[in-house]
């Protein structure tokens, strides 16, 4: 039991009233059986939830059309030692806009983001955010030549000082991989479109899901857990760390309420002089 709410380990146990509503909280972004099944081994549980998941999503349209694609997203292991390492980047079309991707080659997390120019000035301002954003990394791997030997591009790479290559002769299996993630994407949009559902949540669910069965989430390689709509627990060592947080906020308040309190003392005393 944790602030009143029952546990299964670190699954919360849902319930009776809420099972259908997390059901389909579960099942939002459309990810097929494996994926719905991995959301919910790490976040909640109910007896039999397996079973349920597994009826829902063979009775779902939007799933069962999609099948085939979902098997395909495949991940290949990569010796890559830490998050934002190398990073690949792909430009996509989807219905009527351009999209830029980048992809963390370690965790898999994708950021998205719409492009309202093309031109190579507009798609580096774009890259630049996100490395203001998420950090430099040391490779940035992307084969679009067009882009890759404008000027704008090439002052970038200086400036910011990442390596840029259009292959990488180190991790050959990585080849591809923001290619094979404007896939995947793309899938996950079109499926949000089906299903009418937001996309910004589509994408946040499939960020937050395990890639593997006891593997991280690609959220969560990136750093920290991030909050889906399913419920996550704080694990022992982020209370230990709220709590002293918490306790050096409270020691910085105090003592700058005693150095407001001078102040104010003091002006009262101006205050009087005057
Ligand atoms: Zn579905």
């Amino acid at each position: 039991m944790l602030n009143g709410v029952i546990l299964k380990g670190n699954r919360v146990i849902i319930p009776k009233n809420m099972q259908e509503e997390v059901l389909i909280k579960i099942h939002t972004g459309h990810q097929g059986i494996e994926k719905c099944r991995l959301r919910a081994r790490d976040t909640v549980y109910k007896c039999g939830i397996n079973a349920d998941i597994d009826n829902m999503v063979k009775k779902c349209n939007v799933c069962q059309h999609n099948q085939t694609a979902q098997q395909k997203e495949e991940l290949i292991p990569i010796d890559v030692a830490h998050p934002w390492e190398i990073v690949g980047s792909d430009m996509f079309h989807w219905r009527g806009d351009e999209y830029l991707l980048v992809v963390d080659y370690y965790s898999s997390y994708t950021i998205i983001r719409k492009l309202s120019s093309t031109t190579s000035g507009a798609i580096v301002s774009k890259l630049k955010l996100i490395f203001s954003e998420f950090g430099i990394p040391d490779i940035f791997i992307s084969d679009n030549a067009r882009h890759n030997d404008s000027a704008e591009f090439r002052k970038c790479e200086a400036e910011y000082d990442f390596k840029h290559e259009t292959s990488s002769p180190r991790y050959p299996q990585c080849n591809g991989k923001a290619e094979r993630y404007v896939g995947v994407v793309k899938k996950t949009l079109q499926k949000a479109y089906e299903a009418r559902e937001d996309p910004a949540i589509a994408l946040l669910c499939r960020r937050t899901t395990p890639i593997e069965t006891g593997l991280s989430l690609p959220a969560e390689m990136l750093g920290r857990k991030i909050q889906s709509n399913l419920p996550i627990i704080a694990t022992t060592g982020n209370e230990k760390a709220r709590f002293h947080r918490r306790e050096q906020w409270r020691q910085q308040y105090d003592e700058h309420a005693r150095d407001l309190k001078d102040i104010i003392q003091v002006k009262v005393s101006e205050f009087r002089i005057m």
